[in-house]
């Protein structure tokens, strides 16, 4: 599993002076300066894994390939400035797709203000692969970890989950705004973007923040796409469950303390995105559901994981 490995990795890679913060988060923060930190993240796309040019435009590609890396920057509050972009092209047809990867690209980057700054472009007998390197620096208000949670915070989120097959995990927009004006406006105590599955990815900020997570169910914004494919698949899903589990929602889970939660649900910053509060983070380890009758019993944390051995 990708987790296993990165568990692995986590132990041996060297401690750097002007490393901040390595691998395990959204993204990594260097020091480079005495100002801002730079936060810096790698996302790598398929063929064949993540898309497909059958149903899929390359243009369409190159925007999702900046956006997921721009979704990982809002994860951590930092303010994106540049990217550079490696491409694998296959032999045949390859020309034509770089054109179109890069319109893509450049849409993405001129909307949030980001620098074009360089790439590599190999070909092979293999699938279109396409990796963004993006990178963002940290405002006034600091980097947003995962680790930051504390029982007793409120579990906010952003919009709604699953379903997101049905064209959001291509046409989303990332929440860079949003984080940006939500750190503004009050202290963010740990974040995480919402790649792998809603549950799973809110395991993972509490399990760094060495706390546990409960969320209440039937406050789960659940999107309409969900909804529309339980109706597709009636032996299916339930649409409660893909929103806890489909993955690349990219949307954010957000650590906030309980008086800051309540004032940003009722004020909406950040209409009409909406902001719900779907829980706490509590002190007992794991991931809950909160029950009628006001006890909690285990939930399973389901999502997408990369799997190998
Ligand atoms: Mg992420």
């Amino acid at each position: 599993l990708e987790s296993d490995f990165i568990a692995w990795l986590r132990q041996r890679v060297p401690p750097h002076p002007q490393l901040l913060l390595g691998p395990g988060d959204d993204a990594a923060i260097l020091r480079l300066g005495d100002r801002a930190d730079c936060v810096v993240t790698v996302d790598l796309l398929t063929e064949g894994v993540d898309f497909d040019l059958q149903a899929v435009s390359a243009r369409r590609v190159g925007r999702k390939a900046l956006a997921v890396s721009l979704s990982d920057l809002a994860a951590m509050a930092a303010r994106p400035v540049g990217m550079v972009v490696a491409v694998a092209l296959p032999r045949r047809g390859g020309r034509q797709l770089a054109i179109e990867l890069f319109e893509g690209l450049a849409e993405m980057a001129g909307r949030y203000g980001v620098a074009i700054a360089g790439g590599d472009t190999n070909s092979w007998d293999g699938p279109l692969v396409v990796s963004v390197t993006a990178i963002g620096q940290t405002t006034a208000a600091g980097p947003l970890l995962r680790s930051g949670a504390k029982p007793g915070d409120r579990i906010l989120v952003t919009g709604d989950f699953g379903g997101s097959i049905l064209g959001k995990h291509l046409d989303f927009e990332p929440r860079i705004n949003e984080s940006l004006l939500l750190a503004d406006r009050c202290r963010l105590h740990a974040g995480i973007d919402v790649s792998d599955g809603l549950s799973l990815d809110l395991s993972r900020i509490a399990a760094e923040s060495r706390c546990g997570a409960t969320i209440e169910l039937s406050r789960v914004p659940i999107s309409l796409a969900a909804q529309e494919l339980a109706r597709q698949e009636a032996d299916g899903p339930t649409p409660l469950d893909r929103a806890l589990s489909d993955g690349e929602d990219f949307e954010l889970i957000l650590a906030v303390a309980p008086d800051d939660a309540a004032r940003l649900v009722s004020e909406q910053p950040v209409a009409p995105l909406q902001l719900t509060d779907i829980g706490e983070f509590v002190a007992e380890l794991g991931l809950w559901q909160s029950t009628a009758g006001g006890n909690r019993e285990p939930l399973e944390p389901r999502g997408w994981e990369h799997r190998f051995d």
